[in-house]
């Protein structure tokens, strides 16, 4: 391989840039979609749970008696028997701790798996109405969000 060639390849290497580098649009229309439906789980890690439990002014334990459930050695908020997390508004549709909602909240839809491939954000834009329109996200921002996990 010649020098021009491989410096040229070092330099790809380089730029090499996801596929959302432009920015990803995202405004929540509070539709409560991804709060509810099919079971699922809601993770939250111990600063989390304290967090939460400030929120909503009880205690640690009482906070963790009547919301959290152990799943093996991990932690998830309950959900009513239709799925819908149990901190959401049944009526309302609203997140009832949104100043404190737990990271895997936050961070949506900038999550790993939506983000691999466009077709990955395309099926979120489906699930998700506030994905894809509105305010627009810079590449750090998406970045920053993506790699904010729970503890
Ligand atoms: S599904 Fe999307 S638009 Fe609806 S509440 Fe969740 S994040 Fe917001
Ligand atoms: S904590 Fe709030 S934002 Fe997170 S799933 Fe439950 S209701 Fe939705």
């Amino acid at each position: 391989m010649s020098e021009k060639k491989k410096k040229k390849k070092s330099s790809d290497k380089g730029s090499k840039q996801p596929w959302y580098a432009d920015g990803l649009q995202f405004q929540c229309t509070q539709c409560g979609d991804c709060c509810g439906g099919e079971p699922g789980f809601v993770w939250v890690g111990e600063d989390e749970i304290e967090a939460l439990a400030a929120e909503m002014k009880i205690t640690v334990d009482e906070f963790e008696y009547q919301f959290v459930r152990q799943v093996g050695r991990d932690k998830s908020l309950k959900e009513y028997p239709d799925g819908d997390c149990i901190l959401l508004d049944p009526e309302t549709r609203k997140c009832t701790v949104y100043g404190a909602r737990p990271i895997q909240c936050r961070t949506w839809p900038f999550w790993d798996s939506n983000l691999k491939k466009r077709k990955d954000w395309k099926e979120t834009c489906e699930v998700c109405p506030g994905a894809g329109q509105g305010k627009l996200y810079s590449l750090e921002h998406i970045e920053m969000t993506r790699k904010e996990k729970s503890v």
